[in-house]
């Protein structure tokens, strides 16, 4: 159904960022191809994929962009947040330094996005329990202390990504329509 064309009512920019290695790539083909690749090899240049989703009866395409490695570099520019009415900001729930950047991509965000950009913070890999070095409660109050939303996914298993990216799309219809 989704591959029929049909009229768009809307266009959702959403960026993904956070630390490399995090599951950026992975959570959005999860997302757009319900894939994941397991050698999959990021090229550089900013990339974007859409999918198309009904909202409250609207048709919304959510063209969502991949820094595709240039955060490697800190190389990511401000035509990367440029129009952007949400972002996904990736943490990886075994890798503690990746959750302490968080903090900088915010203010990234907050410095380069509009001021009425929806954030849902994402600790990823959520399929990985032994390896668990960030407790849930840590990024719970940090995003309540930011005003951000929330959620633990596995793009490896798909797990909660589809209702993190709905929960995304539906607060930013909620704030634009
Ligand atoms: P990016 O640099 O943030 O875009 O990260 P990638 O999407 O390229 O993923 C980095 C690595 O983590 C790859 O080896 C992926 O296979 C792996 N990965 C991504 N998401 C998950 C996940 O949810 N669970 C597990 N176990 N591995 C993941």
């Amino acid at each position: 159904q989704e591959n029929v064309p049909e009229k768009i009512d809307y266009v959702f920019k959403v960026v993904v960022i956070g630390d490399s290695a995090v599951g950026k790539t992975q959570m959005l083909s999860r997302f757009t191809k319900n894939e994941f690749c397991f050698d999959s090899k990021s090229t550089i240049g900013v990339e974007f994929q859409t999918r198309t989703v009904t909202i409250k009866n609207k048709v919304i395409k959510a063209q969502i962009w991949d820094t595709a490695g240039q955060e490697r570099y800190r190389a990511v520019t401000s035509a990367y947040y440029r129009g952007a009415l949400g972002a996904m900001l990736v943490y990886d729930i075994t890798k503690r330094q990746s959750f302490d950047h968080v903090a900088r991509w915010v203010e990234e965000l907050r410095a380069h996005a509009d001021n009425s950009i929806v954030i849902i913070l994402i600790g990823n890999k959520a399929d990985l329990v032994d390896l668990r070095a960030v407790p849930t409660e840590d990024a719970v109050e940090f995003a309540e202390d930011q005003g951000l939303f929330f959620a633990e996914t596995s793009a490896l298993t798909g797990d909660n990504v589809e209702k993190a990216f709905f929960k995304l799309l539906e607060e930013i219809y909620g704030v634009i329509c």
